[in-house]
Formats: C-alpha cells, structure tokens, sequence
C-alpha cells in the first residue's frame, strides 16, 4: 500500500528495473508508467491448437500508446532528453511513430516520423497525428525511410529513436524480465514476430541477464516468425519489395539480422515463416478462444506455435509464451475487413426475435 492507502501503482520499466538499465540520478525519467503488461493463460487457444502445451500470451497491446515500443521509447527519450536533444526522428510502420509522438511530446522534444506511404495502419496514424508529431509519408518502404533516417542524423543535430539507437533494446528487453518474474522460471520458448528484429534481439538480451545473475536456471528457445512475404533472415537475403498483411512486420532488410541469428541459434530456437493466410488463421483464434485482441503482426508468434505443433515439436507439458506485440484497435480495417457484416433487421420486437432464433 502507497501514503495514499490504495495499492502501489506500477512505477514504468526504468523504475521497476532501474539496476539493470543504464540509467543514473542525472537521467531525467520521461515515463507513461509502461510496462507491467499481463502475461495472460491461453488454455482454450492452446487446446484448440491440439497442443498440450502450458501456452501464455503477452500482452504487449495493453502498453500506454498500444504496442511494445513504449518500453525501448522510455529510455530512448530520456536518455536523448539527458544528454540535451532538441529533436528526435524514427522510420516507422506505425507504432514506432506512435510511441515516438507520445513520449516525446510529454517532455517537449519535437519529433519526426517517416512512414511508408499509404502503408500505415489507421490507428497508429491517428496517434502519431494527435500527438503532434511532424508526419512525413515517404514514397518507398519502412528499409528506404530508415536509410533516409540515418542519413539525415549523421548530418543534423536529431536523434534517432529507432531501434538501432541501443537504448530501445535496453528498455525492451524488461520484457523477458517480467514473464520471469511472473513464472518464477524462464519458459521453455518465447514465440514473437520478426520485423527490424530487435525486439527478439532485446529479449534475449534480457533473459541471459537474467540467467547470469542467477534469477532463471534456464534460457527459453527464442522462436521468431516472419511473414512469408517478407522474410529475408528465413531466405538469407534482402527482401527488396516485402508484402504482408501484418504491416508491422513489413520489413526487407531487419537491423538486428545478425544478433536475431544469434538469438536463435544459441538458444537453439529459430528463424520461421508463417503465411498471410497462418497469420489471419492465428489472429481470429486469439480473438475467438481467448478474447484478446491482438493486431496482424501480433499474431505471428501463436501462427508459430501451431505450425511447429503440426511438427510434433512440443514435449507435454512445456511452456510456451508468445508476445503480443500490439493491440488490435491499431488497425481496426483489417478486423473489419474479415469479419462477416452484421445483419440489419427492421424494427419491432418480432423480427428481433425471429433473427436470434428464439
Ligand atoms: C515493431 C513491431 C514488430 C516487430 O518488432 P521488431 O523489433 O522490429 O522485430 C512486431 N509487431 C508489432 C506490432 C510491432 O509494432
């Protein structure tokens, strides 16, 4: 209980994991209290995928802008605010732009956001709008914007807030803390979708800082899912033109290819693919079995599980955690889009009761 006598409230990942994270008293903390997000049992979904797997989903969508970049923008924000930025820039598929836009302008930075053009879910536009942020559309994809990016800050007095600024993967990998922490162990797989790979890189990360100071005794194999489309750490080579349904995870040419690599091999997991058709599969059973409510990309982990079930991969009894990396109301066109519309009925209580069946 806080001097306010109500439950203490979750203070945001730097306070919550201030020794691990490369933050001292000088670091000026811009936080939307993010992180804490649930680590939510799935038995109906892990039954429906005929698998007898402990499977859990977390649920990065329930972050303060809606997806898992609000843990790496926390300290990328504040680090850029202590070292006396004036200006912060990203490339982004959408949520990056989100979270850029939110964090900061809470402590008055200004930001710019290059989006591929027209490619952008509609909610993740609306945040980035709302917040204030400079919008730039670039004719190209999410890999042409970030060259762009990185170009302009090796020139100009901005600071790059993607995730190859290294202060993201820090924030996010307190991700991998939290499931431990809620486990009491680290799970046996981590699943999660691949884009600019950092957020695999980042887990990773965490959980063998973990191990090493001796809070797990095991590391999970770390599985991460490509869409078919674009998949270029699956295929070994630059995607030039990716398409996906799952826009977040759009991405030709990833950042983090070789420590996503390492990732996999050394924690023996791997680098998979999974279809539009796999994804959209997952995504709706998410939904249906669970009532989670999850964005396209988000769904590529559990579309993992179920392809590796088929294989046979499991053993009984393991436990499985796939991150939800963001919230289905980014992107509410593509849920309405598969969706049968309602049926309209004229008034009167008779044909009300006739259309429910009663
Ligand atoms: C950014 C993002 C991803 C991809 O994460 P990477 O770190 O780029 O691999 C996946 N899903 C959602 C919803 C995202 O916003």
């Amino acid at each position: 209980m806080s001097k306010h006598g109500r439950m203490d409230r979750w203070p945001g990942i730097i306070e919550s994991y201030r020794e691990f994270l490369p933050v001292d008293e000088k670091t000026p903390v811009v936080t939307l209290l993010e992180g804490g997000t649930p680590l939510i049992p799935a038995p109906r979904l892990a039954e429906m995928i005929g698998g007898n797997i402990d499977l859990f989903l977390k649920f990065e969508g329930e972050n303060p802008t809606g997806s898992f970049k609000d843990r790496g923008m926390t300290l990328a924000i504040s680090k850029a605010k202590e070292e006396g930025a004036r200006a912060v820039i990203c490339a982004s598929t959408g949520n990056t732009s989100a979270s850029t836009a939110a964090y900061s302008t809470r402590c008055g930075l200004k930001a710019y956001v290059l989006i591929p053009e027209g490619k952008i879910a509609l909610g993740k536009m609306s945040q980035a709008l709302i917040h204030q942020a400079t919008i730039l559309q670039v004719k190209g994809n999410f890999d042409e914007a970030l060259s762009l990016v990185k170009q302009v800050a090796e020139k100009y007095p901005v600071t790059v807030v993607n995730s190859i600024n290294p202060y993201r993967l820090e924030g996010q990998k307190t991700a991998a803390f939290e499931v431990c922490d809620v486990l009491g162990s680290a799970p046996d797989y981590h699943f999660m979708p691949v884009g600019n790979a950092g957020n695999i890189t980042a887990h990773w990360m965490g959980y063998n800082e973990y191990y090493k100071c001796g809070k797990i005794a095991s590391l999970p194999k770390m599985i991460g899912l490509q869409a078919a489309g674009s998949a270029p750490i699956v295929h070994g080579r630059v995607i030039k033109e990716p398409h996906t349904i799952a826009t977040a995870i759009r991405i030709g040419n990833p950042a983090s290819w070789k420590p996503a690599l390492e990732a996999a091999a050394e924690s023996k997991g791997e680098i998979n693919l999974v279809t539009d058709e796999e994804i959209t599969e997952a995504y709706r059973m998410i939904a249906k079995y669970e009532g989670v409510f999850c964005e396209p990309a988000s769904a590529a982990g559990v579309a993992g599980v179920i392809k590796l079930n088929k294989r046979g991969h499991f053993k009984k009894g393991e436990v499985a955690v796939c991150t939800l990396t963001g919230h289905g109301l980014k992107d509410p066109d593509f849920s309405i889009g598969i969706s049968e519309k309602p049926e309209t009925i004229p008034g009167g209580l008779d044909s009300l009761i006739q259309a429910l069946g009663f």
